[in-house]
Protein backbone atom coordinates (compact mmCIF):
# COMPACT_ATOMS: atom_id res chain seq x y z
CA UNK A 1 0.00 0.00 0.00
CA UNK A 2 2.50 2.58 1.01
CA UNK A 3 3.99 2.68 -2.59
CA UNK A 4 1.00 3.09 -4.19
CA UNK A 5 0.26 6.18 -1.36
CA UNK A 6 3.67 7.37 -2.38
CA UNK A 7 2.59 7.50 -6.13
CA UNK A 8 -0.14 9.15 -5.65
CA UNK A 9 1.47 12.02 -3.81
CA UNK A 10 3.90 12.30 -6.04
CA UNK A 11 2.17 13.16 -9.03
CA UNK A 12 -0.52 15.33 -6.66
CA UNK A 13 2.90 16.92 -5.46
CA UNK A 14 3.83 17.87 -9.04
CA UNK A 15 0.21 19.26 -9.96
CA UNK A 16 0.06 21.52 -6.92
CA UNK A 17 3.52 22.92 -7.45
CA UNK A 18 5.61 21.30 -5.19
CA UNK A 19 8.86 19.85 -5.75
CA UNK A 20 9.59 17.06 -3.50
CA UNK A 21 13.44 16.81 -2.06
CA UNK A 22 12.81 14.51 0.49
CA UNK A 23 10.22 12.34 0.83
CA UNK A 24 10.74 11.21 4.31
CA UNK A 25 10.47 14.62 5.28
CA UNK A 26 7.42 15.42 2.94
CA UNK A 27 5.67 12.38 4.54
CA UNK A 28 5.94 13.40 7.87
CA UNK A 29 3.85 16.38 6.93
CA UNK A 30 0.52 14.92 8.60
CA UNK A 31 2.19 15.08 11.61
CA UNK A 32 2.99 18.72 11.73
CA UNK A 33 1.80 21.19 14.86
CA UNK A 34 3.81 24.75 14.01
CA UNK A 35 4.61 26.36 10.62
CA UNK A 36 6.82 29.36 10.80
CA UNK A 37 7.40 31.89 8.32
CA UNK A 38 9.90 33.91 7.27
CA UNK A 39 8.38 37.53 6.33
CA UNK A 40 10.34 39.04 3.03
CA UNK A 41 10.10 37.37 0.02
CA UNK A 42 7.89 34.43 1.78
CA UNK A 43 4.62 36.19 3.70
CA UNK A 44 5.45 39.08 1.69
CA UNK A 45 6.11 39.27 -2.05
CA UNK A 46 9.70 40.97 -1.75
CA UNK A 47 8.67 43.41 -4.36
CA UNK A 48 10.13 46.43 -2.80
CA UNK A 49 9.32 49.98 -3.50
CA UNK A 50 11.74 52.94 -2.16
CA UNK A 51 9.48 55.56 -0.62
CA UNK A 52 12.34 57.97 1.00
CA UNK A 53 15.83 58.79 1.23
CA UNK A 54 17.15 61.12 3.32
CA UNK A 55 20.61 62.13 4.18
CA UNK A 56 21.51 63.15 7.93
CA UNK A 57 24.71 65.01 6.85
CA UNK A 58 25.52 68.73 5.64
CA UNK A 59 27.28 67.71 2.61
CA UNK A 60 25.74 65.16 1.27
CA UNK A 61 22.31 65.54 -0.88
CA UNK A 62 19.44 62.95 -0.32
CA UNK A 63 20.44 61.94 -4.06
CA UNK A 64 24.07 61.11 -2.52
CA UNK A 65 22.61 58.81 0.06
CA UNK A 66 20.85 57.05 -3.22
CA UNK A 67 23.96 56.62 -5.40
CA UNK A 68 26.14 55.47 -2.42
CA UNK A 69 23.41 53.08 -1.34
CA UNK A 70 23.31 51.66 -5.14
CA UNK A 71 26.97 51.53 -5.58
CA UNK A 72 26.77 48.83 -2.96
CA UNK A 73 23.53 47.25 -3.18
CA UNK A 74 23.57 46.91 -7.43
CA UNK A 75 25.94 43.84 -5.83
CA UNK A 76 23.14 41.88 -3.97
CA UNK A 77 20.54 39.90 -4.36
CA UNK A 78 18.12 40.82 -1.32
CA UNK A 79 14.89 42.08 -2.24
CA UNK A 80 15.55 45.12 -0.87
CA UNK A 81 18.57 45.92 -3.33
CA UNK A 82 16.86 44.69 -6.27
CA UNK A 83 13.86 47.82 -4.96
CA UNK A 84 16.55 50.41 -4.72
CA UNK A 85 18.28 49.35 -7.84
CA UNK A 86 14.73 49.82 -9.52
CA UNK A 87 14.38 53.54 -8.42
CA UNK A 88 18.16 54.18 -9.40
CA UNK A 89 17.06 53.06 -13.04
CA UNK A 90 13.82 55.02 -12.69
CA UNK A 91 15.78 57.92 -11.84
CA UNK A 92 18.33 57.17 -14.60
CA UNK A 93 21.26 58.33 -11.32
CA UNK A 94 25.17 56.78 -12.12
CA UNK A 95 26.11 55.41 -9.22
CA UNK A 96 30.35 55.62 -8.14
CA UNK A 97 32.15 52.01 -8.35
CA UNK A 98 32.53 49.72 -5.45
CA UNK A 99 35.26 47.56 -4.02
CA UNK A 100 35.98 44.33 -1.53
CA UNK A 101 31.75 43.86 -1.19
CA UNK A 102 30.63 41.83 1.43
CA UNK A 103 27.18 40.27 2.53
CA UNK A 104 26.22 40.53 6.36
CA UNK A 105 23.59 37.75 6.46
CA UNK A 106 20.60 39.12 8.15
CA UNK A 107 21.82 42.33 8.60
CA UNK A 108 23.02 43.64 5.45
CA UNK A 109 25.80 44.86 2.78
CA UNK A 110 29.24 46.57 2.73
CA UNK A 111 31.76 47.55 0.54
CA UNK A 112 34.66 50.40 0.00
CA UNK A 113 33.50 53.14 -2.56
CA UNK A 114 36.42 55.81 -2.59
CA UNK A 115 38.59 54.92 0.19
CA UNK A 116 35.59 55.02 2.75
CA UNK A 117 33.72 52.02 4.27
CA UNK A 118 29.99 52.09 3.49
CA UNK A 119 27.71 49.89 4.79
CA UNK A 120 23.57 49.51 4.35
CA UNK A 121 22.39 48.18 7.68
CA UNK A 122 18.96 47.29 9.37
CA UNK A 123 17.42 49.36 12.50
CA UNK A 124 19.10 45.82 15.16
CA UNK A 125 22.34 46.33 13.51
CA UNK A 126 22.46 49.62 14.96
CA UNK A 127 21.36 48.82 18.17
CA UNK A 128 23.65 45.98 18.01
CA UNK A 129 26.62 48.20 17.53
CA UNK A 130 25.36 50.61 19.80
CA UNK A 131 24.82 53.39 17.40
CA UNK A 132 22.39 55.61 18.04
CA UNK A 133 18.73 55.73 15.90
CA UNK A 134 18.41 59.11 14.61
CA UNK A 135 14.74 60.26 17.00
CA UNK A 136 12.97 61.63 13.87
CA UNK A 137 12.51 57.92 12.57
CA UNK A 138 9.57 56.30 13.16
CA UNK A 139 9.12 53.07 11.61
CA UNK A 140 5.09 52.58 9.82
CA UNK A 141 3.48 49.13 9.02
CA UNK A 142 4.90 47.15 6.74
CA UNK A 143 7.70 49.42 6.02
CA UNK A 144 11.25 48.16 6.03
CA UNK A 145 14.30 50.82 7.00
CA UNK A 146 17.41 50.49 6.10
CA UNK A 147 20.31 52.89 7.65
CA UNK A 148 23.56 54.16 5.06
CA UNK A 149 26.88 53.97 7.31
CA UNK A 150 29.31 55.94 6.21
CA UNK A 151 33.07 55.33 7.63
CA UNK A 152 30.67 53.84 10.80
CA UNK A 153 28.52 56.89 11.51
CA UNK A 154 24.90 57.02 9.97
CA UNK A 155 25.14 59.55 7.21
CA UNK A 156 21.22 58.33 6.07
CA UNK A 157 18.64 55.92 5.43
CA UNK A 158 15.65 54.84 3.02
CA UNK A 159 12.21 53.51 3.47
CA UNK A 160 11.20 50.86 1.72
CA UNK A 161 7.73 49.23 1.54
CA UNK A 162 6.55 45.61 0.58
CA UNK A 163 3.39 43.81 0.15
CA UNK A 164 1.31 41.28 1.46
CA UNK A 165 1.07 38.05 -0.97
CA UNK A 166 -2.71 37.77 -1.87
CA UNK A 167 -2.09 33.89 -0.88
CA UNK A 168 -0.65 34.46 2.61
CA UNK A 169 -4.36 35.13 4.55
CA UNK A 170 -5.70 32.07 2.78
CA UNK A 171 -2.71 29.85 3.86
CA UNK A 172 -2.35 30.97 7.17
CA UNK A 173 -6.36 30.61 7.81
CA UNK A 174 -6.43 27.24 6.26
CA UNK A 175 -3.64 26.17 9.04
CA UNK A 176 -5.25 27.59 11.65
CA UNK A 177 -8.33 26.21 11.20
CA UNK A 178 -6.11 22.19 11.44
CA UNK A 179 -5.29 23.79 14.70
CA UNK A 180 -1.82 24.49 13.54
CA UNK A 181 0.40 27.37 15.15
CA UNK A 182 1.42 30.15 12.60
CA UNK A 183 4.48 31.83 13.61
CA UNK A 184 6.81 34.22 12.07
CA UNK A 185 10.18 34.66 12.26
CA UNK A 186 12.10 37.84 10.33
CA UNK A 187 15.13 39.66 10.31
CA UNK A 188 13.20 42.77 9.83
CA UNK A 189 12.13 45.40 11.71
CA UNK A 190 9.60 45.10 15.54
CA UNK A 191 7.11 47.49 13.54
CA UNK A 192 7.32 45.84 9.93
CA UNK A 193 7.08 42.62 11.21
CA UNK A 194 3.52 43.40 13.80
CA UNK A 195 1.90 45.32 11.19
CA UNK A 196 2.33 42.01 8.90
CA UNK A 197 1.14 39.78 12.15
CA UNK A 198 -1.59 41.97 12.68
CA UNK A 199 -2.75 41.67 8.80
CA UNK A 200 -2.63 38.02 9.00
CA UNK A 201 -3.74 37.06 12.01
CA UNK A 202 -0.95 35.20 13.54
CA UNK A 203 -0.32 33.34 16.58
CA UNK A 204 2.96 34.91 17.09
CA UNK A 205 6.15 36.40 15.90
CA UNK A 206 10.22 37.42 16.25
CA UNK A 207 11.45 40.41 14.74
CA UNK A 208 15.11 41.38 14.36
CA UNK A 209 16.30 37.95 14.19
CA UNK A 210 19.59 37.08 12.84
CA UNK A 211 20.35 33.31 11.33
CA UNK A 212 21.11 31.56 13.90
CA UNK A 213 18.24 32.75 15.93
CA UNK A 214 16.17 31.11 13.52
CA UNK A 215 17.62 28.08 13.68
CA UNK A 216 17.59 28.57 17.56
CA UNK A 217 13.46 29.72 17.56
CA UNK A 218 12.46 26.45 15.36
CA UNK A 219 14.75 24.30 18.01
CA UNK A 220 13.14 25.46 20.80
CA UNK A 221 9.64 24.83 19.40
CA UNK A 222 11.03 21.16 18.80
CA UNK A 223 12.34 20.92 21.98
CA UNK A 224 8.77 21.75 23.29
CA UNK A 225 7.39 18.78 21.38
CA UNK A 226 6.36 20.75 18.03
CA UNK A 227 6.62 19.40 14.81
CA UNK A 228 7.49 22.02 12.73
CA UNK A 229 7.54 23.57 9.21
CA UNK A 230 9.59 26.40 8.37
CA UNK A 231 9.15 28.23 5.18
CA UNK A 232 11.97 31.06 3.58
CA UNK A 233 12.95 32.14 0.80
CA UNK A 234 16.81 33.80 1.87
CA UNK A 235 20.53 32.55 2.38
CA UNK A 236 19.64 33.72 5.95
CA UNK A 237 16.76 30.75 6.34
CA UNK A 238 18.96 27.96 5.22
CA UNK A 239 20.01 26.84 9.03
CA UNK A 240 16.65 26.67 10.41
CA UNK A 241 15.37 25.37 7.42
CA UNK A 242 18.03 22.71 7.81
CA UNK A 243 17.05 22.56 11.30
CA UNK A 244 12.91 22.21 10.91
CA UNK A 245 11.01 18.82 10.54
CA UNK A 246 10.11 19.71 7.21
CA UNK A 247 11.91 23.01 5.34
CA UNK A 248 9.99 24.81 2.53
CA UNK A 249 11.90 26.78 0.02
CA UNK A 250 9.71 29.84 -1.90
CA UNK A 251 10.51 28.91 -6.00
CA UNK A 252 11.41 32.48 -5.98
CA UNK A 253 14.06 32.80 -3.60
CA UNK A 254 17.53 31.57 -3.77
CA UNK A 255 19.42 28.80 -4.67
CA UNK A 256 20.61 28.44 -1.24
CA UNK A 257 17.41 27.92 -0.15
CA UNK A 258 16.05 25.72 -2.56
CA UNK A 259 18.89 23.34 -2.10
CA UNK A 260 18.98 23.38 1.62
CA UNK A 261 15.23 22.33 1.63
CA UNK A 262 12.92 19.23 1.37
CA UNK A 263 10.50 20.89 -0.37
CA UNK A 264 10.41 23.67 -2.90
CA UNK A 265 7.01 25.73 -3.65
CA UNK A 266 7.78 26.47 -7.19
CA UNK A 267 4.85 28.66 -7.64
CA UNK A 268 5.95 30.42 -4.45
CA UNK A 269 2.23 29.82 -3.48
CA UNK A 270 2.24 29.42 0.14
CA UNK A 271 -1.36 28.31 -0.43
CA UNK A 272 0.69 25.07 -1.75
CA UNK A 273 1.98 24.40 1.17
CA UNK A 274 -1.33 25.02 3.09
CA UNK A 275 -3.04 22.21 0.89
CA UNK A 276 -0.53 20.01 1.48
CA UNK A 277 -0.63 19.51 5.21
CA UNK A 278 -4.52 19.59 5.29
CA UNK A 279 -4.34 16.85 2.35
CA UNK A 280 -1.85 14.97 4.93
CA UNK A 281 -4.06 15.41 7.66
CA UNK A 282 -7.23 14.45 5.97
CA UNK A 283 -5.21 11.10 3.78
CA UNK A 284 -3.87 9.80 7.31
CA UNK A 285 -7.27 10.02 9.12
CA UNK A 286 -8.45 7.94 6.43
CA UNK A 287 -6.08 5.25 6.28
CA UNK A 288 -6.40 4.95 10.30
P1 LIG B 1 13.66 38.40 6.43
O1 LIG B 1 14.06 37.53 7.56
O2 LIG B 1 12.38 39.13 6.73
O3 LIG B 1 13.59 37.69 5.11
P2 LIG B 1 16.39 39.30 6.07
O4 LIG B 1 16.95 38.45 7.17
O5 LIG B 1 16.67 38.91 4.68
O6 LIG B 1 14.79 39.52 6.29
O7 LIG B 1 16.90 40.77 6.28
C1 LIG B 1 16.82 41.32 7.57
C2 LIG B 1 17.15 42.77 7.54
O8 LIG B 1 18.54 42.93 7.21
C3 LIG B 1 16.40 43.54 6.48
O9 LIG B 1 15.12 43.96 6.93
C4 LIG B 1 17.34 44.70 6.29
O10 LIG B 1 17.17 45.64 7.31
C5 LIG B 1 18.72 44.06 6.42
N1 LIG B 1 19.27 43.67 5.12
C6 LIG B 1 19.45 42.43 4.62
N2 LIG B 1 19.99 42.46 3.38
C7 LIG B 1 20.11 43.76 3.06
C8 LIG B 1 20.57 44.48 1.91
N3 LIG B 1 21.02 43.90 0.81
N4 LIG B 1 20.55 45.84 1.98
C9 LIG B 1 20.11 46.45 3.08
N5 LIG B 1 19.66 45.85 4.18
C10 LIG B 1 19.65 44.53 4.17
MG1 LIG C 1 13.25 36.38 3.37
Amino acid sequence: AIPLVTAISTSLAAKNGLLIRNRTAFERSRNVTMVIFDKTGTLTAGDFGVKTYKSFLEDFTDEDVLKLTAAVEHRSEHPIATGIMKKVKEKELDFPEAKDYENITGEGVKASVDGRQIMIVSPGYLKNHELEVPSEIKEEGVETLVFLLVDDSVAGYLKLADKVRDSSQKAVSALQKEGIKVIMATGDNEAAAKAVSDELGLDGYHAEVLPEDKQSIVQSAQNEGEVVVMTGDGVNDAPALAQADIGVAIGSGTDVAAETADIVLVNSDPTDLSSLIVFGKATYQKMV
